[in-house]
């Protein structure tokens, strides 16, 4: 087992190398859950194709376009690779959004009916509800809540209690992006095998922190984004089943997914996953995220891992001793600390901690009915990465431990 020093780590970061600064102060960068910063690496794959190998791929019979072929299929393989796929089942999108919205247009609506049920829970992103609320609109099935624990965590048996006949998807987050559980999706998906229902699981934040294994969590469909795992923007991934994948209509239609088609409609599609690649692939996109997936297997994701859990762990201690802080999800797993102070508004705290260049996120965070849940209108939301350092956490703890005499003077 290799040992994350994020110290070295940072040298591969032009972020970090370019001495970033905010108001005036070194940039501690706490906010990614919501994007990454990107390594060298990255730049210099996407760079490869920008300044030597330009051309569209399928599209021409020289060497550039083939090289450009060839490439986007070692791509594939990498990414196959990384999550125990086969390379066939492995989809381009333009991020986890896309990747959910592909499976409610061509699965959802096509197979589900008024009496159905789709089962999500309070704590999902707007991009693993808002797609599920279509398929309700266009087809008549139910959305239903698998109800969460006192902690707010989907525990296997909260699923037991409301799973029926009638359930055919169950969609949810393998780690929630405010509250930071990690769920056992490989039993969650067992049980709604046993009824016939299929797992479309919201990856976006476990994949970038954590070993994933298709085959072992034997979950249908899986949804992922390149930019949350220090890769490029408007790339991701959508995992699937490839018998599902052929049973899957595509969302999108045009070049590059068909075979052939007549002047009377008549269309024959390419197989997954050429059939949901139309139109010209975010080909520079394709390149970064080999570039982004390459680099954190050399570092390994149980490395990362460990590495975040022990850099949270630090965080909570530390966090726990400031009886203004209020934690939302002490008991979580993942690199993601939801928290309030006493008395101040979220969004006036994270402008405080912004203006001591400490970059956290405050609001809704996308989910909005998981704040009815923790009773409040809004939260602040720290979270880790693997080139995150205990000196960063020194940093806002202490600003936090500060924050209520700048926001006395700031009102009074
Ligand atoms: N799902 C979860 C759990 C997320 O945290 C996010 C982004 O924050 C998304 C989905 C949407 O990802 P993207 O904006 O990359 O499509």
């Amino acid at each position: 087992m290799k040992k994350i020093d994020p110290y070295l780590i940072r040298d591969d970061f032009p972020m970090f190398k370019n001495k970033v600064m905010m108001q005036g102060k070194p940039l501690i960068f706490l906010d990614n859950a919501s994007t990454t910063f990107k390594p060298y690496a990255v730049e210099k794959a996407v760079n490869a194709y920008l300044q030597y190998e330009t051309a569209n791929s399928h599209r021409g019979d020289y060497d550039l376009c083939y090289n450009v072929d060839v490439k986007i299929d070692e791509a594939r393989a990498t990414l196959a690779k990384f999550i125990n796929a086969e390379k066939r089942e492995i989809v381009f999108t333009s991020g986890t959004s896309m990747s959910i919205n592909l499976i409610a247009y061509g699965y959802g609506t096509k197979y589900l009916t008024k009496d159905d049920e789709i089962l999500i829970t309070q704590a999902e992103h707007a991009s693993n509800v808002l797609p599920w609320f279509k398929v309700g609109e266009m087809t008549g099935c139910k959305i239903n809540y698998i109800p969460l624990n006192e902690d707010g965590k989907l525990v296997p048996e909260n699923l037991r209690k409301v799973i029926s006949k009638k359930t055919k998807i169950i969609a949810v987050a393998h780690v929630t992006n405010v509250l930071g559980f990690i769920v056992d999706i490989k039993e969650i998906t067992k049980i709604a095998h046993q009824y016939g229902a299929i797992v479309v699981c919201d990856g976006a934040q476990s994949v970038p922190h954590m070993p994933t294994d298709v085959k072992d969590l034997d979950v249908d469909f899986l949804s992922f984004s390149g930019h949350k795992m220090v890769g490029p923007t408007g790339i991701g991934v959508l995992y699937g089943k490839y018998g599902l994948l052929e049973k899957t209509a595509p969302f999108m239609t045009g070049g590059g997914m068909n075979a052939k088609f007549d002047m009377c409609g008549d269309v024959t599609y390419l197989q997954p996953p050429s059939k949901f690649e139309a139109g010209t692939q975010n080909i520079e996109g394709i390149y970064g995220l080999k570039a982004a997936t390459d680099y954190l297997m050399s570092l390994g994701m149980e490395n990362i891992r460990r590495y975040e859990d022990e850099l949270r762990t630090y965080a909570i201690e530390k966090l726990k001793k400031n009886e203004r802080v209020i934690l939302y999800n002490e008991k979580a797993e993942s690199g993601i600390i939801t928290f309030n102070i006493k008395g101040v508004f979220a969004q006036d705290e994270a402008t405080y901690l912004n203006s001591q260049g400490i970059a956290c996120r405050s609001g809704q965070h996308c989910a909005k009915v998981l704040l009815d849940y923790l009773g409040e209108v809004a939260t602040v939301r720290a979270s880790l990465y693997f080139y995150n350092t205990k000196e960063d956490i020194d940093a806002f703890v202490s600003a936090l431990e500060k924050g209520g005499d700048f926001l006395d003077a700031y009102f009074a």
